[in-house]
């Protein structure tokens, strides 16, 4: 297939001297990079994890995650490459060269294509980290086979990614836009990080969960959350949904107004994409298959039955390598060093 793409990704020059079968992904978050070998089948070789280093100068933290990779590569390929793919948290710039507004600021603007090249003389393939992991999980995780896959990754922020026929879909800002700042709340009660209100990252996302966690230890004595606060721990996302698990009052009140706020946003979503696949991946997906069916029902519920009557909700199944497939897996498809067109199709 050809990636239909900004024209970031027409660099001939280098494809001419592609031999080596092996790709590298790196997914670039908040506190450290995931870094991987993928093979040209679309397996994982090898995965290890780099913190990022407590520098503000970019360079010195792009270097120290492609010199962990250059030693890794050593041991499989003689240290080349067929192509690194960067999965990096924040917009991406219209020729895919560098991030801006991201997560870790000290990289923003640096020229990370240039760097990555020059450093691991390969082609470098720069996207925004959920757009990534959507590419990842549809290739390889849950939506094989799905011509139109939606990816949600339902973490601090909602991240969305959708990929059609194996290409992802961008709108804006090198990503597709900011889809996690969908209005949904009319009484424009809570900001969100970014700087809206009203957004669906202000009401259901895992700093909104922890805002409600606050709200219910300054108004309960007793319960669930309490109960941890008196065993000297401060509770998490993740004790609010072992709370809903336990049948604790609070922690279902808010789970079920989150669900409720997700499916007025996941509904807009569907109306706009006509997704065949929606996948729930992320670090607070952990609430499991039962969870995300609450989310489909009320969806259905609200929206246009003929968008819904052969859409699939399932929980992603790759994890936190998402990212890091899709983003091996891109420079892979664009480097055309795929054995066969099993993942090249989508
Ligand atoms: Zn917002």
């Amino acid at each position: 297939m050809c990636f239909d793409h900004p024209a970031t990704y027409a660099r001939m020059g280098l494809e001419m001297t592609l031999t080596a079968p092996l790709a590298a992904g790196i997914d670039i978050g908040g506190g450290s990079a995931k870094i991987g070998l993928v093979s040209s089948a679309g397996t994982m070789v090898e995965q290890f994890q780099v913190k990022i280093p407590p520098s503000q100068n970019g360079t010195e933290i792009l270097l120290a995650f492609l010199s962990q990779l250059k030693a890794k590569l050593a041991a499989h390929t003689e240290g080349r490459l067929s192509g690194l793919g960067i999965g990096v948290p924040g917009y991406v710039d219209q020729d895919h060269t560098t991030t801006f507004k991201s997560n870790v600021p000290a990289i923003d603007d640096l020229d990370i294509r240039g760097l990555a090249e020059t450093e691991l003389d390969c082609p470098v393939f720069i996207e925004n980290d959920a757009i990534f992991a959507a590419v990842g999980e549809q290739a390889l995780g849950s939506g094989k086979g799905v011509s139109r896959f939606l990816m949600i990754t339902l973490g601090t922020g909602l991240g969305t990614g959708f990929v059609e026929d194996g290409v992802p879909i961008l709108t804006g800002n090198g990503a597709m836009g900011d889809a996690g700042h969908l209005i949904v709340d009319p009484s424009l009660e809570h900001g969100c990080r970014q700087g809206c209100f009203g957004c669906v990252e202000s009401v259901a996302s895992g700093e909104a969960l922890n805002r409600r966690i606050e709200e219910v230890l300054a108004a309960d004595r007793a319960g669930h959350l309490p109960d941890i606060v008196s065993s000297g721990s401060r509770p998490t996302v993740r004790d609010l949904i072992a709370g809903v698990r336990a049948g604790d009052p609070a922690c279902v009140r808010i789970m079920d107004e989150t669900s409720h706020w997700l499916a007025m946003w996941i509904t807009g979503l569907t109306h706009m994409f006509a997704p065949q696949m929606i996948a729930f991946g992320g670090g607070w997906s952990a609430a499991g298959q039962g969870y995300v069916d609450e989310i489909a029902t009320k969806s259905r519920h609200m929206g246009l039955p003929y968008y819904f009557e052969d859409l699939q909700f399932v929980q992603a199944e790759l994890g936190n390598s998402a990212g890091i497939m899709g983003a091996a897996i891109t420079a892979l498809r664009q480097t055309k060093e795929m054995e066969n067109g099993t993942v090249l199709s989508g």
